[in-house]
């Protein structure tokens, strides 16, 4: 256990009143990331330590950059405060790096340390020039040494990861993420993961005019999204009957529109019986006719519920290009149907009227569909994260 890291918090550090819960937060989201590896965590409020065996740290970098609420990862030197200990931990860390130029940034938060951050800087700044064949550059260094003084130790470190900024999955509760098989959805709901809050996934499918190859893909996604999270829960709807029920009885131009206020319907009470306290879905505006804003207004008039859509207002380029950096987009375009797309009619409605579609659901016994919907729903739990499905 003789290497650490330190974890800075990104935005949750603002949220005052909130700091205490959020880090606590945090600190289980990691545990639970790092429960089969042995390390050990100390927080504060302002920051959290990780102690760890040096063979470890590829695979516990790799896990805590895909936690949400970490602003940056640092892997760094722990030494006593005692200005000997550190003057030869600075000589030992350098003789592994290549650098020409160089700055000393020291921050002294132990005030019982008897030299000002400037004078250490300076004193720091000399014993490596007396070393070393490089330049100071304070403006644009190939090296920055930080070196932090404090209380519990001084702090010796140089590179910074990025984390992924955001807040702990779980400090808003949860939402009832939409999962389609699409490009759209998988990236709605790693957005809504990284504003803290928790999501379970719904799949209509439609048997036998949709796929267990497309079931599975669906799967897959939940699992790449699960590797910002933990335990997601996939709920498997049974859409056929409504549907086939729609297809049959309802004018075809309005068939997408009343497919998705039955979509909004089910989510909304499975969110309800779930504890999700909004619908999350990849909605984005103008992209297809269901999500044009007069549609959405129609569609979405079936439900009180919030609906969140974190692509709303993304182009599609900018969906992708997230899609790229979460992992999810090799899975996304591969070339399953989905519910959405066999049924879909040759001209649908791009301005739907309200009353229109009222009247067209009543040539349907929906409310008994929905019910049967509801009670045959087949849960998967996403436990594992590298399981060959498709
Ligand atoms: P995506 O790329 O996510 O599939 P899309 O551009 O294909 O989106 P639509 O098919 O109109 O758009 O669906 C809009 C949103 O409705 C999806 O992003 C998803 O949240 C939800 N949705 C669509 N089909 C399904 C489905 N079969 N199961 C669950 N949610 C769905
Ligand atoms: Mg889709």
């Amino acid at each position: 256990m003789e290497k650490l890291i330190l974890i800075k918090y990104g935005e949750l550090t603002t949220k005052k009143d909130n700091r205490k819960f959020f880090v606590k937060m945090l600190e289980n989201n990691i545990q639970n990331k790092l429960a089969n590896i042995n390390i050990t965590i100390e927080k504060t409020l302002s920051r959290m330590y990780i102690k760890y065996d040096k063979k470890n740290e590829q695979e516990i970098i790799e896990k805590l950059t895909k936690v949400f609420g970490i602003h940056s990862i640092v892997i760094c030197d722990n030494v006593n405060t005692n200005i000997d200990d550190i003057k030869n931990k600075v000589i030992e860390i350098l003789k592994e790096k290549q650098f020409k130029t160089f700055k000393v940034s020291t921050k002294r938060s132990d005030k019982n340390f008897p030299i000002t951050s400037m004078e250490f800087n300076n004193i720091i700044g000399g014993l490596i020039l007396k070393n070393y064949n490089c330049k100071v550059d304070v403006h644009n260094p190939e090296l920055l040494l930080n070196i932090e003084i404090r209380k519990e130790g001084t702090f010796i470190y140089s590179d910074e990861i990025k984390g992924l900024g955001g807040y702990p999955v779980k400090v808003q509760g949860k939402g009832m993420l939409m999962l389609s098989g699409g490009i759209d959805s998988p990236v709605a709901g790693y957005l809504a993961l990284k504003r803290g809050i928790d999501i379970e996934c719904m799949y209509f499918e439609s048997p036998p005019h949709t796929s267990l190859a497309a079931k599975n893909k669906v799967i897959k996604l939940a699992q790449t999204l699960n590797e910002y999270t933990q335990n997601i829960k996939i709920h498997i709807i049974p859409f056929t009957k409504i549907q086939e029920e729609i297809y049959k009885k309802i004018p075809g131009n309005y068939n997408i529109t009343i497919m998705r206020r039955m979509m909004y319907r089910i989510a909304e009470k499975l969110s309800k019986k779930r504890n999700c306290k909004v619908i999350i879905n990849g909605e984005s505006i103008g992209q297809v006719a269901s999500q044009t804003l007069s549609s959405m207004i129609v569609i979405n008039n079936v439900t009180n519920m919030p609906v969140i859509r974190p692509v709303a207002c993304l182009d599609k380029l900018e969906i992708i290009e997230i899609s790229k950096k979460i992992k999810t987009y090799e899975t996304s375009i591969l070339p399953y149907e989905d519910c959405c797309t066999i049924f879909v009619p040759k001209h649908p409605i791009i301005n739907p009227n309200l009353e229109t579609a009222i009247n067209y659901e009543k040539l349907i016994n929906y409310e008994e569909l929905i019910n049967e919907c509801i009670k045959n729903i087949e849960t998967i739990k996403i436990e594992k994260q590298e399981e060959e499905l498709l």
